[in-house]
């Protein structure tokens, strides 16, 4: 049968099509398509004379490295850590945003936040959350399906991207990302044993360069208490539990158990603890280290156990500040008494 080549305008590319079929009307009106763009671009739009305020590319240079030095600066000591800003790391944050005199650092490898909450599960876009975790949707007002017993966010990218500008814009929560959380400050005193001071920290394209390149030491910030959210086993996944693990601080680390969604999310919730003094754990890294089942893509589990693990932190952080404070007056106490 004899067919005609219309051309493509927009890619060049030759369509075979037979003659007044409607592949060929739409390849005609394809066609015509650059000369009514031309009018459209002629036509006054609120742009017309549009002008940046005049820069040197110095001044922007200053802008970001100073406030990142400062950052950096002020928070090599923090009152909370959070390696890791997947659901439950972010989680965390948010309720910690409520509490505008803790200082918090999170530390994410990536550089896009968000861990795997940007999808649901098989990379659907749907993103199922068990009641009663639905409430913490209600306070960051993200609109639901409501199924009965669960309900699902039509996009899982609009649960995270809300849950993030709430974080970001806390006066209290810095987010350095790309920063790799490559080891644990741990110290030992008579009272707790060991315990958890703080992250060593990294650029990431640092930490996975070391065999490559010589003299690269990492840098540290000190914290109270440090929220281990690092998610799944992995070539950074779990870090916390598995560095706890080498280091004789906990027994072992067997990984998550086989799915089971009605008893896996109960137990990452309730399980999520202070689980050596100075580290609390939450998120999948709790069933890394319990080995509690796997729970599937439903979220609940991982936002309850993100912010339970801020209250967590918060009775670490509250019950270390009240023996400082005791230890102070008894240390001022001594001095009067001296005097
Ligand atoms: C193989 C696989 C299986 C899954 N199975 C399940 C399942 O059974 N149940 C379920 O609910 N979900 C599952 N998921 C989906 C999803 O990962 C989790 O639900 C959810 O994202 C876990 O939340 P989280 O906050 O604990 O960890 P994540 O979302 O994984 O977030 C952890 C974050 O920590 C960061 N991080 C890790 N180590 C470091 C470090 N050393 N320094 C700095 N940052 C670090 C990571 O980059 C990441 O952003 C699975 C995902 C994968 C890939």
């Amino acid at each position: 049968m004899a067919s005609v080549i219309a051309a493509s305008s927009f890619a060049g590319q030759a369509v075979r099509a037979a003659p007044r079929s409607a592949a060929a009307r739409s390849a005609r009106r394809t066609a015509v398509a650059p000369r009514a763009m031309l009018e459209t671009q002629r036509m006054a739009t609120s742009f017309d004379g549009f002008k940046f305020e005049p820069i040197r590319e110095s001044q922007i240079s200053r802008a970001m490295t100073a406030r990142y030095m400062t950052d950096m600066h002020e928070h090599a000591e923090v009152d909370i850590v959070i390696v890791g800003a997947g659901s439950a790391g972010l989680a965390a944050a948010y309720e910690l945003s409520k509490h505008p005199d803790v200082k918090v650092a999170i530390i994410e490898q990536g550089v896009a936040p968000g861990g795997g909450s940007w999808l649901g599960g098989q990379l659907f876009s749907a993103m199922c959350i068990r009641k009663p975790a639905h409430k913490f949707l209600d306070e960051l007002q993200v609109p639901y399906e409501d199924e009965g017993s669960f309900v699902v966010v039509r996009h899982a990218a609009l649960m995270t991207s809300t849950l993030l500008s709430k974080v970001l814009a806390a006066p209290n929560i810095k987010l350095f990302n790309a920063t790799a959380a490559e080891d644990l400050v741990v110290k030992q005193d008579e009272k707790q044993g060991k315990y958890v001071a703080g992250a060593v920290t990294n650029w990431t394209l640092v930490s996975l360069n070391h065999d490559t390149q010589m003299c690269m030491d990492p840098n540290v910030i000190e914290s109270k208490v440090m929220i281990s959210s690092c998610g799944h086993d992995g070539p950074m996944g779990a870090a916390g539990v598995k560095r706890l693990m080498r280091l004789g601080m906990v027994e072992k680390v067997p990984g998550m158990g086989a799915l089971d969604m009605n008893t896996a999310e109960d137990s990452v919730v309730d399980r999520t603890r202070e689980v050596v003094p100075g580290m609390v754990i939450c998120g999948m890294e709790v069933a890394e280290l319990d080995g509690c089942p796997r729970m599937g893509p439903t979220f609940g589990a991982m936002y309850m156990s993100g912010l339970k693990a801020a209250q967590v932190a918060l009775n670490s952080l509250r019950r270390q500040q009240e023996e400082e404070a005791a230890a102070e007056a008894g240390q001022e106490g001594k001095e009067m008494v001296a005097a």
